[in-house]
């Protein structure tokens, strides 16, 4: 058809195969042989302007997550707001090729001007063709170690306020930080996403934010309820859930940085993501940090994520499939729930055709249409030589 693509035998959420045409002004017919196809994919915590940084930060000797700070901490503020948007934008685009075209970015507030936060907002409106961006206030060093004044002008131009009580240097601080973003959330009419009980030691700061008055809440990686007492869980569970607040769960992150002080046997820092699921708690996954001192594996594939937390979580096969929502379904009520902007209808579709086979394989993603364009293509290919033979290694797992 002329000034047509047509996008033939999609598996639309695995139910239903039919055809997507796009009119874009290409005369093109692309078979996508039933692979399957969802809404496009949900980052919910990503750190952009500090990824694909390892060369510069060197490796984190340690694996805490006080080396990872402080190592980022040394080459951020000799940026400027031009490189800061550089960066942001390469990992931007890695983003997008693995199929996620919605991006929740913590923006360091502790940056030098708040460097980080104007970079990721101009970011935002420079790559709203390709992407939806969330920018949270984030005070990676607190907020009172670092610049309150500056944190607070973060937060008015932001669009969703960060925290992080456990960068204070004592417990009063922590609380002090939790009532300050409270306050602002008030007055200012905006939600709030705390990275919030990220280390292994029980804290009680989530019990803390949920108890004050404030607007919505995301609890950002709540990994210490990985070693809390499940009485103590139960309760915080029950609280949550009364708050209508969300867990956003960064495995890959967390599995690196926690457990750190520990010998054998070892805690391995994730959140309780099947219990919190089972008991009705929104829960949605984050990439976090990729190839920097936080994480130095990983190029922006959500996929991974998600397989680090059905691999943790012993999720049966049939879990696992529902899983997907983490990246779609409960990632997109967390974000409606936390700003008034609606995100993007993109599609995503997977170079497999289930979901188990996605996971086995963890394979680029064929196609990222958004706003009715392709914008992002792959399209795995292989071959194993025996004797005469060439035998495309694929076939043998679909
Ligand atoms: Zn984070």
């Amino acid at each position: 058809m002329r000034g047509m693509t047509i996008i033939k035998n999609v598996n639309m959420l695995g139910v239903k195969l039919s055809n997507i045409t796009l009119t874009d002004g290409a005369n093109t017919v692309i078979d996508a042989e039933g692979r399957i196809a969802f809404p496009s994919f949900f980052d919910m915590h990503i750190h952009l302007e500090n990824a694909l940084s390892l060369r510069e930060t060197g490796e984190n000797d340690s694996g805490t997550l006080n080396e990872a700070v402080e190592r980022w901490a040394k080459i951020r503020d000799s940026l400027s707001v031009e490189e800061l948007k550089n960066r942001i934008k390469k990992a931007l685009i890695l983003e997008i090729f693995n199929g996620v075209t919605h991006v929740r970015n913590h923006a360091d507030t502790c940056s030098k001007n708040i460097n980080s936060v104007k970079a990721s907002l101009e970011v935002k409106e420079e790559m709203k063709d390709f992407v939806d961006i969330q920018v949270v206030a984030f005070p990676e060093q607190g907020i009172f170690n670092c610049n309150e004044d500056e944190f607070k002008r973060a937060v008015e131009i932001s669009d969703i306020i960060g925290g992080k009580p456990d960068g204070e240097d004592n417990e009063d601080l922590g609380k002090k930080h939790l009532e300050l973003i409270s306050s602002l959330s008030l007055k200012l009419n905006k939600s709030i996403d705390s990275h919030i009980d990220q280390g292994d030691e029980p804290t009680r700061f989530s019990e803390y934010l949920l108890g004050l008055r404030n607007g919505h809440i995301a609890l950002s990686h709540l990994t210490s309820i990985h070693s809390d007492n499940d009485e103590y869980v139960s309760r915080l569970i029950r609280l949550i859930k009364k708050r209508n607040a969300s867990v956003i769960s960064s495995p890959l992150t967390t599995v690196f940085l926690n457990g750190r002080f520990d010998k054998y046997p070892k805690r391995r820092g994730l959140t309780r993501i099947k219990q919190l699921l089972s008991e009705g708690v929104n829960v949605a996954l984050g990439h976090d940090d990729f190839q920097n001192p936080f994480f130095p594996f990983g190029f922006g594939d959500i996929i991974q994520a998600l397989w680090l937390a059905v691999l943790m979580e012993q999720a049966n096969l049939k879990d696992a499939e529902v899983w997907i929502d983490l990246i779609t379904r409960n990632a997109e009520i967390e974000w409606t729930l936390s700003t008034s902007f609606k995100p993007s209808e993109d599609i995503v579709i997977l170079d497999a055709k289930s979901l188990r086979e996605q996971l086995s394989t963890l394979s680029p993603r064929f196609m990222v249409i958004r706003k009715g364009k392709i914008i992002a293509y792959s399209n795995r290919s292989g071959e194993v030589f025996l004797n005469d033979s060439k035998i495309n290694p694929y076939d043998l797992i679909a």
